[in-house]
């Protein structure tokens, strides 16, 4: 049986890049996944500029579908909507993740495609890992694991308990023929009524074409956006559902335990995701970076001890674990405004503060703007810096 120093679990975002570094590192290393190329889960594919800078890669037409200057975020009764800033881009995820798995294996890293990982074992100080290619099993061993395989991670499912995991279903359409106002805009609406507990997006692909959907808690999705789209014949009165995909967005921060000696959780696996947008590109492909690096130091120097290991934990709550933890906070309050509220709120805040809010920087900030409507403002501040 062969034995890698590091086996990365899937091809999205954390896995790509864990392979990489992982590889660069000199460990030997192997890259599986089920699909018969990466980038096959549902994305609304909206990344920021400096994204592609942590990926350490140029915005190149092969995987950028369209750029992105800005996004429009409309009130729940969209009488006003706040003009964000932000340069960033809709790639092509699926486009994107090849150049980035292709990386991974000019670097030396061993990638096998439509295999799936069925069981995980510990064996005399390894993990024996036991998969099928188009049916055929075969078995490897590895000093460390890194599961970067989503939100049904089978390596947290054996391993980890995730008690705090938290998931909502997201619906996308992939949409020809829209109309939208500005291809360079995102668009986001929110509102109880629209999407409890949640948003609707628009992110336009260019040339008519637009990821279109929703992401709520509890059931009903469909209906939702179906509703929407009915109501804004606009810019979807001539456009078409070309495929329909839905799939969980882990948004109850990052997981309690994701290190335990020979393994590691990284992305949606261990919930590294910034809870009320929703998005775990940019955290999935640090978090991989740093977790390939970590598992190869400590896969070659032979102390892979969760202590050792540890060290991925604490860089990347160095640099997201805050913003994960602020935004989740946002996330709570942002549940207990009622439209109405959120109304009052879209007109009050400027811009870069719903950003900021949203991704987990400075809450206290859009807490002073709010000063200008005092009630609104206790609540949001009680809400916002009590937890
Ligand atoms: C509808 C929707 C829209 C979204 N839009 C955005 C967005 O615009 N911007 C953003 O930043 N984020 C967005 N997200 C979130 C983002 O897609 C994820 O956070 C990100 O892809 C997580 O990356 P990952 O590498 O952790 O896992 P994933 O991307 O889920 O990749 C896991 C990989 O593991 C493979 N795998 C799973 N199990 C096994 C197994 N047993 N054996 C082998 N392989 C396995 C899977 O096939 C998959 O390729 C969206 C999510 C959804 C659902």
């Amino acid at each position: 049986m062969e034995t890698y120093d590091v086996a990365v679990i899937g091809a999205g975002p954390a896995g790509v890049m864990a392979a990489w570094k992982a590889a660069e590192s000199h460990a030997r290393t192997l890259l599986i996944e089920r699909e018969g190329s990466p980038g096959k889960k549902v994305c609304a594919e909206g990344v920021l500029a400096d994204v592609l800078t942590d990926a350490e890669v140029r915005p190149v037409p092969e995987f950028v579908a369209n750029e992105i200057s800005g996004a429009f975020l409309y009130a729940p009764d969209e009488a006003k909507r706040v003009n964000v800033g932000g340069e960033g881009y809709i790639l092509d995820k699926p486009a994107f993740l090849r150049v980035l798995a292709d990386r991974a294996e000019k670097a030396g890293a061993v990638a096998r495609y439509s295999t799936s990982v069925e069981d995980i074992e510990r064996k005399d100080g390894l993990i024996e890992i036991r998969s099928k290619t188009d049916g055929e099993p075969s078995s490897v061993k590895a000093r460390v694991v890194i599961g970067c395989d989503g939100t049904g991670s089978i390596l947290a499912r054996r391993f980890f308990p995730r008690k705090n995991y938290q998931a909502i279903t997201a619906l996308q359409y992939s949409m020809t023929d829209c109309e939208v106002e500005d291809e360079s805009k995102l668009e986001i609406y929110v509102g109880h009524e629209k999407a409890p507990a949640g948003y609707i997006w628009v992110f336009p692909k260019g040339k008519g074409d637009a990821n279109v959907g929703i992401g709520v808690k509890g059931a009903g999705a469909k209906t939702l956006l179906d509703k929407f789209i009915d109501k804004h014949p606009k810019a979807f009165g001539s456009a078409r559902v070309e495929r329909t995909l839905a799939a969980p967005v882990p948004v109850g921060g990052e997981v309690e335990s994701y290190v335990a000696d020979n393994m590691m959780l990284c992305g949606d696996a261990a919930g590294q995701v910034i809870p009320l947008t929703g998005a775990g590109i940019h955290t999935g492909l640090v978090a991989g970076k740093i977790a390939g690096e970590e598992a190869a130091i400590c896969a070659l120097s032979g102390n892979t001890s969760a202590e050792n290991l540890n060290h991925y934990r604490d860089r990347f709550n160095k640099l997201w674990g805050p913003r994960i933890s602020n935004s989740l906070r946002a996330l709570d309050s942002f549940e207990r405004f009622s439209d109405p509220e959120l109304n009052i709120i879209t007109g009050l805040l400027e811009g870069q503060d719903l950003v900021e809010m949203a991704n987990g920087f400075s809450p206290t900030r859009a807490v002073g703007l709010l000063a200008r409507h005092p009630l609104l403002a206790m609540k949001v501040a009680y809400q916002l810096l009590t937890g």
